[in-house]
């Protein structure tokens, strides 16, 4: 599955309206990078008219936007152009990494993100690594925590996303940057596959990322690597062991056992992946982290995924841009330029761009214009997620998680509406707010819900209407409000829901009526046989005449003989007065019901 905003699925050809004749096929050629306003150009359609049926589409477009290659071909084809494949030159230009043995490409080092449930050493493990590979020692350099490092194996360089979680992965992901190569799954085998682990799965399998099984905490006295082989297995995932293709290595991140052997394997397979860039060109890349440092204004992380980042250089990133000014490495190192897949620290954005954004960096300032409109655009229409945070710490039996989707109509909002969702939490009831961001609800979202079986709660924003197809197809739940104290409202019945047990009506008892006495003024005493089961003071009564339902209520008493009784069972007769009910008659037939937990 492409989790980048497939435009394949969005805007299907059947989906373009308002049909103008296409009779006549006319070819253009359109470029790999166009506008809509260029677009309209070589239709010699206005772009309004474009803008228009993209909107009906979902896609919000202005004139300057670019729009991707998919979309425009659909787009001209319903007004009847045929577009020309892209020549090899034009394609050529790609700015994500390339994998292949083309000669004038150049091996580049593997990103690793390490994903899995919380408490099963995923930062230990990135410390681990990190400290049994000292570059900074050599180097006379601080480690510094910049969202990624890089450490050398045997000569062979690794990168890690220091964020562990799903956060980081996602974010890349969604927008359409598969940063990571190879996503190693650790799972502590004291505890075995958890909730998380399992979103963890889910998450790689979308992205379509080779993982690694790294089984942690050996060391423990209560280890069971063989319970997580067999529960990985229930899982789909068959490692090598179990007749399966996915490597897992057996490790202690604490005590550093086991380490070499998983770098080994993730040099091994990143061999088997060829990963290549194009290190003479301009650098494209994704933004890890960005903040603004007080003294020296806006502080980027980025990995380079193809080309080259040198120094001087101009760079744009959403809507942020400027000029380089420092680059660093994780151990504080000035550098003079950044190759494929080394994290640096940057200093020259002229604002702070958001995580996971793309960037492209350029040595010609007057290019600079056109390439920002292509960077703001992938940015945009990406619908990002910025924000993926699972707190659930453990699941049993009588604690209940809501998972949450949330997306509001301003950054603004986001932090105060999920502080209040967080307070309508307590000790039995969580609240994994899986991923929140500002924007309308796309089918990321939705594919995100699915994946982690989430509610969505959008406030105040439009749901795309790929996204309602796909929540319709998925099933997924997606919930609109206004006002902030009606969605904490619903977030906390939709809890009280989840919390109730499940209770099943159970027909507990039958009996037939045999005659009907008198009881003072009004009541009616019941003669009855019990035919099956027995008949409980707390029962309700659906009274069936002619098999049909006359009457359900209460039992005001019930006797056996003279004494009131609690219970009558099967084969006994007795006396029943009903509480709200004095037209018994001979012949009707009781069951008694009661609610019983499942
Ligand atoms: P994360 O939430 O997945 O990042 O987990 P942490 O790395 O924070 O680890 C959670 C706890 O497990 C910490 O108390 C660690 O010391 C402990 N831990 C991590 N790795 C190991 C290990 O290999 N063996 C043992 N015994 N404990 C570990």
């Amino acid at each position: 599955m492409n989790n980048k905003p497939s435009t394949n699925q969005n805007l299907s050809e059947g989906a373009l309206t308002d049909s103008q004749s296409q009779e006549t096929v006319k070819k253009i050629d359109v470029p790999e990078i166009v506008t809509v306003n260029e677009l309209s150009s070589l239709m010699k359609i206005e772009s309004i008219e474009l803008i228009k049926n993209l909107m009906r589409n979902g896609f919000m477009f202005s004139i300057n936007d670019v729009v991707e290659r998919d979309i425009a071909v659909l787009l001209a084809k319903h007004f009847g152009f045929e577009v020309l494949p892209l020549s090899k030159e034009s394609t050529s230009t790609t700015s994500q990494y390339e994998k292949g043995t083309d000669s004038k490409l150049n091996n580049r080092p593997p990103v690793i993100a390490i994903l899995g449930h919380v408490d099963h050493g995923k930062t230990t493990l990135l410390d681990s690594i990190r400290k049994t590979n000292i570059v900074s020692a050599e180097a006379g350099g601080i480690t510094q925590h910049i969202g990624a490092y890089q450490i050398n194996h045997n000569q062979q360089p690794i990168t890690f996303i220091d964020t562990p979680g799903h956060a980081a992965f996602t974010q890349m992901r969604a927008r359409g940057a598969n940063i990571t190569d190879i996503v190693i799954l650790v799972v502590a085998a004291d505890d075995g596959i958890m909730p998380q682990t399992i979103e963890a799965i889910n998450h790689i399998k979308a992205a379509n990322v080779p993982m690694i099984v790294a089984i942690n905490k050996m060391d423990s006295p209560t280890s069971d690597p063989d319970r997580v082989k067999r529960q990985l297995s229930e899982n789909n995932i068959l490692i090598e062991e179990w007749g399966g293709d996915i490597i897992s290595c057996e490790v202690s991140a604490l005590k550093g056992e086991g380490i070499e052997d998983l770098l080994e394997n993730i040099i091994l397979l990143s061999e088997i992946l060829e990963l290549k860039s194009d290190v003479n060109k301009d650098a494209t890349g994704v933004i890890i982290e960005a903040s603004l440092d007080k003294n020296s204004g806006p502080s980027t992380t980025l990995l380079v995924q193809n080309g080259t980042l040198l120094l001087g250089d101009y760079i744009f990133a959403g809507k942020s841009s400027g000029k380089i000014k420092s680059i660093v490495n994780d151990v504080g190192e000035k550098l003079n330029k950044a190759e494929p897949s080394l994290p640096v620290k940057i200093l020259g954005l002229d604002s702070v761009p958001e995580a996971g954004s793309v960037f492209q960096s350029t040595k010609d300032s007057k290019s600079l214009k056109h390439e920002l409109s292509q960077t703001s655009k992938s940015s945009n229409s990406a619908k990002t997620i910025q924000l993926e945070n699972l707190r659930a710490s453990s699941d049993s039996e009588n604690i209940t998680s809501l998972n949450i989707i949330l997306k509001t109509d301003f950054q603004g909002t986001l932090e105060p509406i999920i502080n209040s969702i967080e307070n309508l939490a307590n000790d039995r009831q969580r609240i994994n707010v899986i991923h929140a961001s500002s924007g309308g609800i796309s089918e990321n979202d939705i594919l995100l819900a699915s994946a982690s079986n989430a509610i969505v709660f959008g406030f105040n924003v439009f749901t795309q209407p790929s996204a309602h197809m796909l929540a319709t197809k998925e099933l997924i739940q997606i919930r609109d409000h206004r006002i902030i104290y009606e969605l904490l409202d619903d977030i906390q019945s939709l809890l009280s829901d989840i919390s109730e047990p499940i209770k099943e009506d159970i027909i507990s008892g039958v009996a037939i009526v045999k005659a009907i006495f008198s009881h003072g003024k009004s009541a009616k005493i019941a003669g009855i046989m019990v035919n099956e089961g027995s008949i409980k003071r707390g029962n309700t009564i659906h009274l069936i005449r002619n098999s049909q339902l006359v009457h359900k209520g209460p039992i005001r008493s019930l006797r056996h003989f003279k004494d009131d009784v609690r219970e009558l069972n099967s084969g006994f007769e007795g006396g029943i007065v009903l509480e709200t009910f004095q037209d018994i008659k001979e012949g009707d037939m009781l069951e008694a019901h009661s609610l019983e937990i499942k």
